[in-house]
């Protein structure tokens, strides 16, 4: 087997914010081409963590390197090998979504086609719309849209389908996994475990400011099977999402 090499190496990693400790000390490595993700309940630290591998928070201490770039050395550099996914609120509400993506591209410094773009992202349609009049699922599809713009090596997604209908969810996942297919490496936040299960080669739950547990989603489920875990009831071979989803379908919906 060929071994990935290492894109993101984060070594004891800690963040204060005042007296508090929100991330304690935290080390892992994201391997290149790899969808990872981050869990955890509110308040663990993960978009601390993500802000800080992101440029876009000061660590207290630790060392972060992204590309073997170091973080404290490199920061500009990392920045443009980074698609970070900006809130709507950053969009302004004027311009229309080819005119936005123009926008960023100038910002960027790079050419892009914005027709090409947004088709990879099923929103031709909406090109002349502003992207007030979206939905839920299409402004998380256009917002992903622009953190591709400079085709970045890494792409961080912060909690990306959260509001999201079914419909909307599953082709955003089909969208993480095309971006990946496309040779980026993908970090992804989310409180959904199917997704998390779904979706992520690799996970890191963290609790407290600290990483509890890193591994494949099935190698995590076959170490507290074999811990003695067992559910109260026997699951079905079928979920109520796959029901909803085989009766509703998976086109787009958002419209
Ligand atoms: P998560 O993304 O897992 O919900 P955060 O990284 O947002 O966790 O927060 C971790 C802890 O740090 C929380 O207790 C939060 O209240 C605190 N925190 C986050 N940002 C700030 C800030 N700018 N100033 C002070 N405390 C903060």
């Amino acid at each position: 087997m060929i071994m990935a090499s290492r894109i993101i190496e984060v070594k004891d990693l800690v963040k204060n914010y005042g007296k508090l400790e929100a991330v304690k000390g935290i080390s892992f490595d994201v391997y290149e081409g790899e969808i990872f993700g981050l869990l955890g309940p509110n308040g663990a630290g993960k978009s601390t963590t993500l802000e800080i591998m992101e440029t876009l928070r000061e660590k207290t201490s630790g060392k972060v390197k992204i590309a073997n770039l170091d973080l404290d050395s490199h920061p500009g550099e990392i920045k443009q090998l980074i698609g970070v996914q900006l809130q709507q609120s950053g969009f302004y509400p004027h311009l229309n979504l080819l005119e936005l993506i123009d926008l960023f591209a100038g910002l960027y410094n790079v050419s892009v086609n914005p027709l090409e773009l947004l088709r990879s992202v099923h929103l031709e349609d909406k090109a002349k719309s502003i992207s007030k009049t979206l939905s839920g699922g299409q402004r998380q599809r256009f917002s992903i849209a622009t953190t591709l713009i400079h085709r970045p090596k890494i792409v961080f997604l912060d909690e990306p389908t959260t509001g999201l209908d079914p419909q909307a969810r599953h082709n955003l996942w089909d969208l993480v996994k095309k971006i990946r297919a496309q040779g980026s490496t993908v970090i992804i936040t989310t409180h959904y475990m199917d997704e998390a299960e779904q979706l992520c080669d690799r996970i890191a739950i963290m609790d407290e400011g600290k990483i509890v547990e890193l591994d494949s989603p099935g190698k995590m489920i076959d170490n507290l099977v074999a811990s003695g875990f067992q559910r109260a009831r026997e699951l079905k071979p079928a979920s109520l999402e796959d029901v909803f989803i085989q009766l509703t379908g998976k086109d787009m919906r958002d419209e």
